[in-house]
This record gives structure tokens, C-alpha cells and sequence, in this order.
């Protein structure tokens, strides 16, 4: 019989009347993620996904892969069927777990028997399929305490189960169903993390793109594609806005003090990022700004940023030091893009000497002392917009 893999649904359980909702989103997410593999078929029995491919030309591991990152799950294996007798469960343990027993000096068997009219108890289904493993592997041993392996024999309604533990899956909530949130998506290691954690809470993610050409590359803007594509695999289709910067970059160098660049470079962004929200109908912003990472991301200089925002800012990297930030990248897989060395826009026109501790009358004064609507205005009217999805193969 054909290999499967069960999901084990996370948080959803706690759902109370919204839950079958949660169930349909996760299905949904899972059925996109696999349907350019082939055809499987899923069920949801209890807090269990069961999914079968229905043909043996299926990428079995990359199905297993694509589903270990769909957020939803707390726990994930791969399960074999066989029918419901001893024999045909051991056949089906010796086809398929033979490499495991062999590496291994003990194991135990765990039974667990949801089809009641099954005529032997679990006890007596672990008694008889540990005996027969040990007869064909008599180098082991049971332990019941600490095994070296652990078979586990689900005995459910259409045909037992045979697995190894769980692993961890992505935990989460299904992307779809806590909103949508517009990601400040530059290029470096911190964003993109921020924004698949957040998309782990189930929200729905779209990406903000500052650029500015000449200053900026080609290179950069690909960069950042590349970072938007890895990221669908956690976020689903993603929308990526880009925004043509240059102008207001130049106004900002040419009319307000050296000292206060970034932070009104900021605020401008803020400012920008909320017009696209508001008219492609995101609720809220995301940065991956970290307490005192750089002048700009200290509270004082966050207070002047937050001070022109008008929807929540998310900053799930706020509390974070890099290396965690980093080693979250390297899970995420967005690490090795997010290092090509491309200017972003945030280094063009750096000042010297950044303020730290900025106070916010210093900063609107500054910034008001130049008409910035205009070219706000120009740089919301060009924005260009490019969607991904997930595992489609882009030419940049
Ligand atoms: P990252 O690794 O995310 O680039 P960083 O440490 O380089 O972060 P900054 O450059 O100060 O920090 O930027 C802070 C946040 O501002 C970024 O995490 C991102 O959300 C946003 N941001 C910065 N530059 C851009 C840009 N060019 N386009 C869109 N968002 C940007
Ligand atoms: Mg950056």
C-alpha cells in the first residue's frame, strides 16, 4: 500500500464554533501546496489529516516537505497502511522499517486501537507484532522505558497504520485566517523572518519594496523577489509592491539635516506603506526592526517612526538579538539570498552621525519644513505590484 502522511492539527483544536472555518483554511493551503505534485486525496478524521497520493509517480518527500511548512500542524509522520491483521501489519513493518530495526539494539511496539470491533486489545497487539519483530530481528531487545525505536500500530477504521513518532510540523495558524499585514520587505536578514512569523499566527502576508535606482540595483530588486518567492512556502501567494523611492531619497538629502536622514526616510516609508494598505486592504504593517539594532530601531527614534502611523506596526523581531534573527533565517532558508551583497536603499545618503535619541518636535520640524506630499503622492502612483506563489519556478 502507498505510504501517507499524518497531520496533526495544532491550535485549531481550541477553536470553539470557528474551528470548522480554521479546518477549511488548513485543508485549502495543504490541496495548493500539492496539487502541482499530482493528485492526493485528504480526509480529516478527528484532530488528524490523513493525505494519500493516489498515484506511485508521486514525489512522496517533497509532498512531505511542502506540507512540514504549512502552518496548522503541531506533529507530522509518515504512516504506512496495511490491512487489518497481524500478519499484514508485520509484512508491512518488515517492507518498511527494516533499516531502522537493524541500526537499533532496542525498540518497543505502541498500539493504539480507535476501531473498536478489532478483535485484539492494544496490550495484546503489542505483545504479538513485538514478538514477531523479535523473531526477524533477534539482535534487539524491548525496552519499554527508553527505546532506541518506537513503532507505533494505529488500528483505525479503513486499515491500520504503521509509523514512527511524530515529528515537530510548523505550528501556527492557517495563513487566512487572521488577516492580512503589509511586510516592509528590504532585502536584509531580519524582514523576511519577521514576516513569516508572522504569517505563522495566520495572517496573510503582502511585501513593500523601497527602491531606489540608480543608487539602488537590478541586483537588489531581484534579491528581494527571491526572498518573497522562499517565503510563499511558509506564506502562500504573495504580492510584492515596489515602490520608486529615488525622488524622495534626493528631497530628503537635498532639504532636511544629515543627522535625521534615516529616521525621516522612515517615517516617509511608514507613511507610504500605510496608503498601499489602506488600498489593498492589509489591516496592519510589519518591520524587522529589533530594539537598538541600529540608530534608527532605538525606542526614541521607534517613537518618531510610530508617531505618523495610523494601523499597527507588528515587530515580532523587536525583542530579538541577530544571532537569533539569523538562526531563524537559516531555518527559513532565506538566509544565503538575504547575504548577496546589494546595496539597499537604507545604505544610500547614511549619515555620519545618525541621532540615536531624536526627539519627535526636532523631527517633525525637520521634515516639515519641506513639502513631501507631493512626491509621496508620485511614488504611491507608481507603484508597480507582482505576485508569487509558492514552488513556481520565476525567471529574473
Ligand atoms: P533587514 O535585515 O530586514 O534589512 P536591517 O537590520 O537592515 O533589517 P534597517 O535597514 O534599519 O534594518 O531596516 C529596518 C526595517 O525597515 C527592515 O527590517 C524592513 O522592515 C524595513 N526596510 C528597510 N529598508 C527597506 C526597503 N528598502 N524596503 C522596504 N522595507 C525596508
Ligand atoms: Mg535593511
Amino acid at each position: 500500500m502507498q505510504k501517507i502522511i499524518l497531520c496533526k492539527y495544532g491550535e485549531i483544536v481550541l477553536k470553539g464554533l470557528n474551528r470548522q472555518t480554521f479546518e477549511q483554511t488548513l485543508m485549502r493551503n495543504v490541496k495548493r501546496r500539492l496539487s502541482p505534485l499530482g493528485e492526493f486525496e485528504c480526509r480529516q478524521i478527528q484532530s488528524t489529516l490523513f493525505i494519500e497520493p493516489k498515484s506511485d509517480d508521486i514525489d512522496f518527500d517533497e509532498a512531505f516537505r511542502r506540507v512540514s511548512k504549512v502552518y496548522g500542524f503541531t506533529k507530522i509522520c509518515t504512516a504506512i497502511p496495511a490491512e487489518k491483521n497481524l500478519d499484514a501489519i508485520f509484512e508491512a513493518v518488515e517492507e518498511n522499517l527494516s533499516d531502522e530495526l537493524e541500526s537499533v539494539r532496542t525498540f518497543k511496539v505502541v498500539a493504539k486501537r480507535s476501531d473498536k470491533s478489532f478483535p485484539m486489545t492494544s496490550m495484546e497487539i503489542m505483545a504479538e507484532l513485538g514478538g514477531m519483530i523479535l523473531e526477524k530481528f533477534p539482535h534487539l531487545k524491548v525496552d519499554v522505558k527508553h527505546p532506541e525505536l518506537t513503532v507505533i500500530c494505529e488500528i483505525r477504521d479503513r486499515a491500520a497504520y504503521i509509523h514512527l513518532p511524530d515529528v515537530d510540523a510548523a505550528g501556527g495558524l492557517p495563513v487566512g485566517t487572521s488577516g492580512r499585514a503589509l511586510l516592509l520587505l528590504s532585502g536584509g536578514i531580519d524582514s523576511p523572518v519577521a514576516g513569516i512569523m508572522i504569517a505563522k499566527r495566520g495572517v496573510v502576508i503582502g511585501g513593500i519594496h523601497f527602491q531606489s535606482p540608480p543608487y539602488t540595483s537590478e541586483r537588489a530588486l531581484i534579491k528581494v523577489k527571491k526572498l518573497a518567492c522562499k517565503m510563499t512556502e511558509y506564506c502562500g501567494t504573495m504580492s510584492v509592491f515596489v515602490v520608486p523611492f529615488t525622488k524622495i531619497q534626493e528631497a530628503i538629502r537635498d532639504n532636511c539635516p544629515e543627522e535625521l536622514f534615516t529616521i525621516i526616510m522612515r517615517r516617509l516609508m511608514m507613511e507610504i506603506s500605510q496608503r498601499i494598505a489602506e488600498k489593498y486592504e492589509y489591516q496592519a504593517l510589519i518591520t524587522g526592526e529589533s530594539i537598538g539594532q541600529v540608530a534608527s530601531q532605538t525606542t526614541a527614534a521607534m517613537v518618531t517612526t510610530d508617531a505618523v502611523c495610523r494601523i499597527p506596526v507588528f515587530r515580532p523581531c523587536i525583542g530579538l538579538d541577530k544571532q537569533e534573527i539569523i538562526d531563524r533565517a537559516y531555518k527559513a532558508d532565506t538566509f544565503d539570498i538575504s547575504i548577496e551583497p546589494y546595496e539597499d536603499c537604507c545604505t544610500v545618503f547614511t549619515p555620519k552621525h545618525p541621532k540615536t535619541k531624536p526627539a519627535l518636535k526636532d523631527v517633525e520640524t525637520a521634515q516639515n519644513a519641506f513639502d513631501f506630499e507631493p512626491l509621496i503622492q508620485e511614488a504611491v502612483e507608481g507603484v508597480t505590484v507582482e505576485s508569487f506563489k509558492p514552488y513556481v519556478e520565476y525567471e529574473f
